[in-house]
């Protein structure tokens, strides 16, 4: 019984879209972080007060429908859906990485942010202290 829960944690398959289901993705196994994003970039974006992100190897994640991209920087890339606007993920090219917002998962509960980046925009009536906080980028 416990091997077999350990072998779900670890093959674990969570799927995720865009509201009006033109775009899917599948990631397998666990992300190798998760984010919280205050950034401005983030926060337009998303519509939202902050962006938050599990973040996958490359290589763990497929995906099925067709995207637009918008480059937010010179290695940045914003992919969306062009249907209903959905934010489908973010990448930086230069790192072997996928950056799946957490709502877009079709379950809740997955998740919980190991960090916030961008304090200095983030909102003053959100919760302090919760995580390591950064000004702006964490080290990589
Ligand atoms: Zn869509
Ligand atoms: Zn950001």
């Amino acid at each position: 019984m416990n091997v077999q829960k350990r072998d779900e944690m670890t093959s674990a398959v969570h799927e995720d879209g865009c509201a009006c289901g033109v775009f899917r993705f599948r990631a397998t196994g666990k992300p190798k972080r998760v984010g919280m994003c205050h950034c401005m970039t983030c926060r337009q974006v998303h519509g939202s007060a902050f962006g938050a992100y599990a973040i996958y190897p490359r290589g763990d994640v497929t995906m099925s429908g067709r995207l637009s991209t918008w480059h937010s920087s010179e290695e940045g890339r914003r992919h969306f859906c062009p249907v209903c606007g959905s934010v489908a993920y973010m990448e930086f090219v230069s790192r072997d990485e996928i950056d799946l917002p957490i709502g877009a998962f079709d379950e809740t509960d997955l998740f919980e942010p190991d960090y916030e980046l961008w304090c200095r925009h983030r909102e003053p009536w959100l919760p302090r202290g919760a995580r390591p906080e950064y000004d702006e980028e964490r080290p990589h």
